[in-house]
């Protein structure tokens, strides 16, 4: 199933998207397999789960974060993490940068924009974000690579297209904005359900759990 699962998405994207295995719900034995059917790149949303799956899977795993990460939780994830996609507070990123300062360490991360209609969805207004790339060069120990951001959780295909039009304009923006952040490249949008919508809107990178360990 796992492995089914993986060969249908790999035939599905296209050579220059990421997919990004979200392996939160699952347990190791099943990252494991996914793993040995050839997917090297996973996503955990806890810092606990987080640590304890890396302590224990193969040390050539990518792994993506892509939770709420609280700042007294940096230790767990910053470490072994080879990108933040949910830097979603000015705080967490000064912590990044503090805790990268201490530890001679420079992190990956993606600012995740809030762009569904829900109240409660983390992540910055596109203001806020602007108003840190303009100030990118205190962050010495953050690499801004990107975007990422979660459309309405909704079935009206509209709402999810119009939500991934507007990432990826600003996307645009940002990129022709800021053009001295050569890695400022990726744009992480697309779950299981709506990926297919996320392709035709720039997704550089599919964070995707349920169509592959679940179905
Ligand atoms: C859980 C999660 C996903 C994956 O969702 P699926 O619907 O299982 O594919 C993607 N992104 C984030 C931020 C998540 O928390």
């Amino acid at each position: 199933m796992i492995e089914s699962n993986l060969n249908n998405l790999w035939k599905e994207l296209p050579p220059d998207v990421k997919l990004v295995a979200v392996s939160k719900y699952y347990p190791v034995e099943a990252i494991q397999r996914a793993y040995d059917a050839g997917q090297k790149v996973f996503a955990e949303s806890r810092p606990q789960d987080f640590a304890a799956k890396v302590q224990v899977l193969p040390k050539d795993i990518e792994w993506h974060f892509i939770g709420h990460l609280q700042t007294n939780k940096l230790k767990l994830v910053l470490p072994y993490a080879a990108l933040v996609q949910s830097v979603d507070t000015r705080h967490l990123l000064d912590e990044i940068e503090k805790w990268g300062k201490a530890n001679d360490r420079v992190t990956d991360i993606l600012l995740e924009i809030h762009i569904g209609a829900e109240q409660t969805k983390q992540g910055f207004a596109e203001e806020e974000a602007l108003e840190i790339l303009f100030n990118a060069d205190k962050f010495p120990h953050v690499r801004f690579r990107g975007l990422m951001a979660m459309a309405t959780n909704t079935d009206d295909q509209d709402v999810i297209d119009a939500d991934f039009e507007r990432i990826d304009t600003f996307m645009a923006y940002l990129k022709d904005l800021f053009p001295e952040l050569e890695a400022f490249d990726q744009l992480s949008i697309g779950m299981s359900g709506d990926y297919k919508i996320a392709l035709r809107h720039g997704a550089t990178m599919v964070r995707i759990g349920t169509a592959i360990f679940a179905e």
